[in-house]
């Protein structure tokens, strides 16, 4: 039952792909005149053609190498090692926590066990219900395109079908003239769409691609800001509560044992839960007065977060 509700949204997102491009063929992209046009339909082709393949892709392939990971586990510790902010390494080495629970595979900083999927996931960025699968290292770059592809058909949808009502407009201006004045009026804009059944089209398409643009370039914006940031959309909590603290002034760093605490009245607790030894104040931790002043060993910069995610290669 479970899984059935699981296949609910992909099938939504099959019917709605389908049911846009069944209505904008049949029924705007033929009066529009430019369907001659090479580099146009070339274009569509492209980015139809596109999404059709990266969205089975996601369905189907796997965001993690399970054999792989355990094969090379000192490689994939390597290319995410605890930052002891939110991953500790004391964790790694606790043999009854060194093994998720759930799957019994060697756990890694940034490994997050999917209770959908019942699988761990590398570089865990979060469980997506549209395509049924985890976003993790090895599907991340297919995912990322797969949203710039679907931007790119959402402007490409609202500027054909604004040609397309424009079009009308200027066919019959005559006929709009007692409604307003400029071809971009609003009422003018709604009087064409109620006008007959293809403006009604191309006025549908155009809501539906307003409603989804919300949704989609506020998505593809957090993204890219977490690529930025250099963290996976799982983690934002974590660092969310890292900044709380150094907001509240409570977090301390002591540079001789590399460790982060937390100021509890006059004593210092590490953040590490495993960790239980608590220090007083000194004159050798000093107060992070400044997000800046952490160093995120997972943030290398836009350009080389991004391409990490494009190539996630396979350490050996
Ligand atoms: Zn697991
Ligand atoms: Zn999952």
């Amino acid at each position: 039952m479970a899984s059935c509700v699981l296949h609910v949204l992909p099938a939504c997102f099959v019917g709605l792909f389908s049911g846009c491009c069944a209505m904008f063929f049949g029924g705007v992209y033929p009066s529009l005149g430019c369907s001659h046009s090479v580099v146009l339909n070339a274009v569509l082709s492209v980015v139809l053609t596109n999404n059709c393949l990266l969205f089975l892709v996601l369905c189907a392939k796997s965001p993690s190498c399970p054999l792989h990971q355990q094969r090379h586990h000192r490689a994939y510790q390597a290319l995410f090692p605890p930052n002891e902010l939110i991953y500790f390494r004391q964790h790694y080495h606790d043999p009854t926590l060194a093994l998720c629970s759930k799957c019994l595979l060697p756990t890694l900083p940034r490994m997050l066990h999917c209770k959908h999927c019942d699988r761990c996931v590398l570089d865990f960025d979060h469980h997506c219900y549209w395509i049924n699968n985890c976003v993790g290292y090895y599907n991340y770059k297919y995912f990322l395109v797969f949203i710039l592809n679907l931007a790119a058909i959402l402007c490409l949808s609202v500027y054909f079908n604004f040609l397309f009502l424009r079009q009308a407009y200027s066919a019959n201006s005559a006929a709009y003239a007692h409604v307003a004045h400029s071809p971009l009026n609003y009422k003018l804009l709604v009087f064409l769409v109620v006008s007959n059944k293809q403006n009604e089209v191309a006025g549908i398409l155009l809501i539906v691609c307003f409603f989804l643009a919300w949704f989609l370039f506020i998505f593809l914006y957090q993204m890219l800001n977490n690529i930025y940031l250099g963290i996976n959309a799982s983690e934002y909590k974590k660092w969310a509560n890292v900044q709380s603290l150094v907001q509240a002034h409570l977090l301390y760093y002591n540079s001789e044992n590399n460790t982060y605490y937390q100021r509890s009245a006059s004593t210092l607790r590490p953040l590490n839960k495993l960790d239980h030894h608590s220090i007083p104040i000194s004159s050798r931790t000093r107060p992070v007065t400044s997000i800046d002043n952490i160093d995120n060993i997972y943030d290398s910069g836009f350009a080389q977060n991004l391409l990490l995610k494009l190539a996630s290669p396979f350490p050996s």
